[in-house]
């Protein structure tokens, strides 16, 4: 059996959103439970999140967007203030977006140390809405990129390859990546949906041309016409690129329960999902994967759809 790390923290349930909002913290304690009761947890190594320097977070944004996410969280006080208009920030959570990205930190140290061969990181804000210079659609800074400049600045990998299966397209990530070939950003979304941008035509820029592979897919998509793309898009693109390190941006809304797609995956589908980056990370990246928690907003649906994926991490 893999060793598989666990990345997670109370705190992360300070990031509040309001009594109406999809993103809530029950997302996270509903995936521990499930974890707990089906004594999967004791299977996994924990691995205690610190917040993230603030260098490695403007290694992907600007430092005056980390000045204004700090002036409209000052905002908050007792309630909530908005970034945008699904975007809430309360009081704390600008720090508990520092701690999310330092989990995915964390992660990164403990598989560049050998103590683990794959992570997933249960964190909340998710982050891949979350443009160098923009916060959007519950995401205040972008995770899964600052995970892949950590990778390559701290630890010198060179090519790190982005999954993003959440059925909302990675705009922040596309952005942050667009004309750099040594990150490969591959993304299945729902298509057209938000945020709007992720069509086929997408495909990077100057050097970058290439690096970016969208594939927009019709509403009521499930788990063979997925299956279909990783395999046939996916697989041959990264058996090319050859990556150091594996990221994924592990959405679970493209689930067919998910209030707000219209995706039909299942949780076998997102098992077979994990088999496929998990076959990618076990040829070329040494099994190195980060995998972190993106979207997925039915509690019982992403529960049991982490933990399938965590299972075939595990070699399961
Ligand atoms: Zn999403």
């Amino acid at each position: 059996m893999a060793k598989v790390g666990l990345v997670y923290h109370p705190d992360f349930l300070k990031h509040k959103t309001g009594p109406m909002h999809p993103e809530r913290p029950e997302r996270l304690t509903s995936i521990m439970s499930q974890l707990e009761e089906k004594q999967l947890i004791d299977k996994l190594t924990r691995i205690e999140p610190k917040p993230a320097e603030e260098t490695w977070i403007t290694s992907v944004h600007s430092p005056q967007h980390v000045a204004s996410l700090r002036a409209v969280g000052a905002e908050a006080g007792n309630d909530l203030a908005y970034v945008d208009g699904d975007t809430p920030m309360s009081r704390d959570s600008l720090d508990v977006a520092f701690l999310a990205v330092g989990g995915v930190l964390a992660g990164i140290d403990a598989v560049m140390s050998g103590g683990v061969r794959s992570v997933f990181c249960a964190v909340r804000p998710p982050g891949h809405h979350a443009e160098p210079s923009r916060a959007m659609g519950f995401c205040l800074f972008n995770n899964v990129a600052i995970g892949a400049r950590y990778f390559q600045q701290k630890y010198g990998l060179k090519k790190i390859l982005i999954v993003d299966w959440d059925v909302h397209h990675g705009n922040g990530t596309q952005e942050a990546f667009f004309r750099d070939p040594s990150v490969l950003f591959f993304s299945t979304h729902q298509y057209p949906f938000y945020p709007g941008t992720g069509g086929e035509g997408e495909r990077g820029f100057g050097a970058g041309i290439g690096s970016t592979i969208n594939v927009p897919m019709k509403a009521g998509s499930g788990d063979d016409e997925y299956i279909e793309a990783f395999n046939t898009r996916l697989v041959p693109a990264a058996k090319e690129f050859e990556p150091d390190a594996v990221i994924i941006s592990a959405g679970f809304d493209a689930h067919h329960n998910d209030p707000l797609a219209s995706m039909r995956l299942t949780e076998d589908g997102y098992g077979q999902l994990s088999r496929i980056v998990k076959g990618i990370a076990d040829e070329h990246a040494g099994g190195r994967i980060i995998s972190c928690l993106e979207g997925g907003y039915h509690l019982d649906s992403i529960s049991k759809s982490v933990y399938r994926h965590i299972e075939v991490l595990l070699g399961g």
